[in-house]
């Protein structure tokens, strides 16, 4: 039996419809709550429960006593093991994890049990081991007789506020760094994926983290992610969503000076030359767009493919694309699942009716998909006759839709991909390793795929130029946004 079947088939662990706080369940104010649903079937789940600002106040709290308390007390080579031990624990709950995942998300079992579930787990134990690797230097200065040293510190209390595409992994992505460096984190996940989330703080604890080093709380984006925002006891924000509401967050954040990382949207290029082996590129373009239902922020969802080739290309990725499926998502087969909601599905299909309208035609999907008539599925969707300049190829959709562009050249190509306020990522497909190297360099994206899409690891940094955003997760230079440094000179 395979481990996507065992998840399954198990019965889901539903946290309480309570905050985490200071290592406890308590009630939210006024005991709120709300609904998150299945989106494949459409079926409540369980209630989740719903933060005020007062809330975001005691859980600031609870993180500014542990910062200043246990978690100062306790050595970063003791944050490495409890960093790693966490790793552990959830990695003896994978099948459960994976499950709630899915159910929440509607992403397939494959998806959340191998490639969520142990990515979070991996970033887990990549930043576990940098915990007692974080150095401050010493330097050589003009004066005599003086000695100047820098202290790594960190930032402290630390607000991740977190999209509901990648639930527990874009949450790693900024505890796993935080907790390393020392900080202590208050987490807002996106309210319609917030059940990993609390299960993973509560595992946190399990393990040995002190009470009030990690806190979720779930509500409502603007009235609790807002209030983290403006709050004088959070010193850094790390945010992954929207570019439009993190356009809010950065002017928010203005007022108290508060550290900022942006990971925001994309519409990411993926350029295949003529000299590329077609039957790569025609997959890579296919996992690029379609894989976790194109609900991915660096998705390739603007196929450049080079004229003499654009014919032969285009068959291949539409046959891929006709084969596959939107299933249940608990079905260990399938590999598209439920749209997130049906807001998304709406959106997306509203926006391939926008791209109709604008003179594009649709040579395969572009409809909702029955799966046993429920839930939010969609038809996976290719859409040609495209020009660059028109909104469906402008404007994010993040659902399995591809646009496809033809273009002359690497010149054209590079300034085909660079028209777009986004720069997230990019892809190029070609046997012509020189040509490979001098377009990855004049791509305007954070990260340049070659030959290959769609592939992240915890050591590698990720994040935007331009409109998608500013700072880095991910790897090193992760570590530089939840660190302070401190110059110390030291007199005769
Ligand atoms: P979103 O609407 O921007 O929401 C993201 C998070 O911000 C959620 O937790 C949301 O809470 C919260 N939020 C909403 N309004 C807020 C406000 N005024 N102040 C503070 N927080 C607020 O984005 P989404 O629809 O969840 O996710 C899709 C977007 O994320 C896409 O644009 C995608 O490209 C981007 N994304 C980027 C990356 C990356 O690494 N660059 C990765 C994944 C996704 P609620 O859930 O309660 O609304
Ligand atoms: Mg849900």
């Amino acid at each position: 039996m395979s481990g996507a079947t065992e998840a399954a088939e198990l019965q889901p662990q539903l946290p309480p419809a309570k905050l985490w706080i200071g290592g406890e369940w308590v009630e939210s104010e006024g005991n709120r709550t709300f609904t998150t649903e299945n989106p494949a079937t459409e079926e409540a789940i369980c209630e989740v429960a719903s933060a005020s600002a007062a809330d975001v106040d005691r859980a600031v709290e609870a993180a500014r006593s542990a910062l200043e308390g246990d978690w100062r007390k306790t050595s970063a080579r003791e944050r490495g093991k409890l960093i790693w031990r966490l790793a552990d624990a959830l990695e003896e709950r994978i099948q459960d994890f994976a499950l709630v995942e899915t159910l929440d998300n509607g992403k397939p079992i494959f998806e959340s049990r191998y490639v969520d579930m142990p990515s979070v787990i991996d970033c887990l134990r990549y930043y576990a081991g940098w915990a007692d690797k974080i150095t401050g230097e010493t330097l050589p200065l003009s004066g005599p007789m003086v000695l100047n040293y820098t202290l790594r510190e960190p930032v402290g209390v630390v607000g991740a506020i977190t999209p509901w595409n990648f639930p527990l992994l874009l949450a790693a992505w900024k505890i796993a760094p935080a907790l390393a460096c020392g900080n202590t984190v208050v987490h807002k996940p996106a309210s319609l994926t917030a059940l990993t989330a609390l299960k993973l703080a509560e595992l946190a604890s399990e393990v040995g983290i002190p009470p009030g080093v990690l806190n979720v709380v779930p509500g409502g984006g603007s009235e609790v992610g807002g209030a983290m925002v403006a709050h004088e006891g959070i010193n850094k924000i790390a945010f992954t969503g929207s570019t439009e509401v993190g356009v809010g967050i950065a002017k928010l954040a203005a007022d108290s000076v508060k550290r900022l990382s942006l990971e925001l949207g994309g519409k990411s290029p993926n350029i295949v030359f003529a000299d590329s082996d077609l039957d790569a590129a025609a997959k890579g373009a296919f996992n690029g767009i379609f894989y976790g239902k194109g609900e991915v922020c660096a998705a390739g969802s603007r196929l450049f493919v080079e004229r003499a080739a654009h014919d032969e290309l285009l068959e291949k990725l539409i046959a891929r694309t006709e084969r596959l499926q939107p299933g249940d998502p608990l079905h260990p087969k399938t590999r598209l699942g439920s749209l997130v909601s049906k807001n998304q599905r709406d959106s997306v299909l509203a926006h391939v009716e926008k791209g109709r309208a604008e003179g594009a035609e649709i040579a395969t999907g572009g409809v909702a998909a029955n799966v046993e008539g429920k839930g939010y599925f969609m038809q996976p969707t290719v859409l040609t006759g495209v020009d660059n300049s028109m909104a469906i190829a402008q404007e994010e959709i993040f659902g399995p839709v591809l646009v496809t562009i033809p273009f002359d050249g690497p010149e054209e190509a590079v300034a085909l991909a660079n028209a777009s306020v986004y720069g997230l990522a990019a892809g190029v497909w070609t046997r012509d390793i020189g040509k490979a190297h001098r377009v990855a360099a004049q791509l305007e994206a954070g990260t340049v795929w070659i030959n290959q899409y769609n592939w992240y690891d915890a050591g590698a940094p990720f994040g935007g130029y331009k409109r998608s955003g500013y700072g880095r997760e991910l790897g090193r230079q992760a570590l530089d946004h939840y660190t302070e440094t401190k110059t110390v000179f030291v007199g005769k």
